[in-house]
């Protein structure tokens, strides 16, 4: 299987390089500090058990800066690091598509003075890197930076390395979407990675666009909180409805995404869960293959239709069912205490 290394050495210590300077907005560093299952400070502070050292460099959340911060990339891009875990975030850029100048950069070289781009220090790590991770829909699939007519011709890192890449580890890219990351997928997955180097996990599972499968494996809609109003044909004409929102623009029934289920912030929220439409921002086709945002999804107008003529005639009946079973068995009423006159109507 690619990337199972069961077979090799256990790795007790690894560091965990994380660029944040392709084009985003960082929001995935950001929402990665919410995570609860595991938290970034139980894999740092030694709190999970098996997995080795972690040695965590993120510019946000690092205490060194400049120059100093950059010392272990340095050295990673020089095999002075073995072993690594790349991360990385935001849309790659193309640097070829123009005369001169740069999109993106990290740090700056010391020889020449000059910025070294994102895309320079990619191909300086990545031949180094046990395993790397896209995090987010900008690295993993070009995102919201990505979309047609942007200047900057970006994509996401396995159209920028290639889609069949292999780390030294023989791990393919491994790609956590979302606008931002849940940040319990992307603590999870680095989790995964982390027991593999430790010889304690199989080879990472993968969809086709190389999402683990555990959790991109199902829609949002099969965890929806609202399912049970679609269901019954009983749809939101407008915000602030408990119904299903699929009319105000949901792509929910479609999309691959396990917030609904595994809400967003310990365990709550999840966008339709509570009342925003699913936009599709795990998908590789996010955004231009869900916009206009706020319109009716093409497929849904037939399913919604379907479903309103069925479900509104299966909703009539379940409430005669349940008007049923609202009341308590007639036997148990007067017998027992025949002088009662407050018990429950039939
Ligand atoms: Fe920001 Fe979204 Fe891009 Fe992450 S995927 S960097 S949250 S725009
Ligand atoms: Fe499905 Fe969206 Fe409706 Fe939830 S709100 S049940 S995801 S269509
Ligand atoms: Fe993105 Fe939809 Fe998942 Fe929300 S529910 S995180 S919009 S894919």
């Amino acid at each position: 299987m690619a990337g199972s290394t069961l077979s090799a050495p256990p790795i007790t210590e690894i560091d965990v390089l994380w660029i944040t300077a392709g084009l985003g907005c960082d929001g995935d560093t950001i929402a990665m500090t919410a995570a609860t299952q595991p938290s970034i400070e139980d894999i740092v502070m030694g709190g999970m058990p098996w997995i080795p050292k972690v040695n965590f460099h993120n510019p946000f959340l690092s205490l060194e800066n400049g120059d100093e911060f950059l010392q272990r990339f340095h050295l990673a891009a020089g095999g002075g690091i073995d072993p690594f875990i790349l991360v990385v975030e935001g849309s790659i850029p193309n640097e070829k598509n123009k005369q001169g100048g740069y999109w993106a950069s990290l740090g700056t070289d010391a020889a020449t003075g000059q910025p070294i781009t994102t895309c320079e220090w990619i191909d300086r790590l990545a031949p180094h890197a046990w395993a790397v991770i896209a995090v987010g829909t900008c690295a993993t699939y070009g995102g919201i930076h990505a979309m047609e007519g942007n200047p900057t011709g970006c994509m996401g890192l396995p159209d920028y390395l290639g889609w069949n890449w292999r780390s030294t580890a023989n791990i393919p890219i491994v790609c956590v979407p979302g606008c931002p990351i849940q940040p319990d997928n992307f603590m999870e997955t680095l989790l995964y990675l982390l027991y593999i180097a430790a010889g304690r996990a199989p080879a990472i599972p993968l969809d086709e666009a190389l999402r683990p499968t555990w959790l991109f494996g199902s829609t949002v809609h099969e965890g929806c909180d609202r399912g049970g109003y679609y269901e019954q044909g009983q749809f939101a004409e407008e915000y602030g409805s408990p119904l299903c929102i699929v009319k105000l623009g949901c792509w929910g029934p479609v999309v691959q995404c396990n917030v609904g289920k595994r809400g967003w912030m310990g365990g709550i929220g999840g966008c339709p869960n509570v009342g925003g439409i699913c936009i599709g921002c795990t998908m590789p086709g996010f955004p231009d293959k869900f916009m206009p945002f706020m319109n009716q999804p093409p497929g849904s107008l037939l399913s919604s239709a379907a479903v309103q003529t069925y479900g509104r005639a299966i909703h009539a009946l379940r409430r005669f069912t349940q008007a049923s079973l609202n009341k308590v068995p007639s036997w148990r009423r007067q017998q027992a205490i025949p002088n009662r006159t407050d018990s429950h109507p039939s």
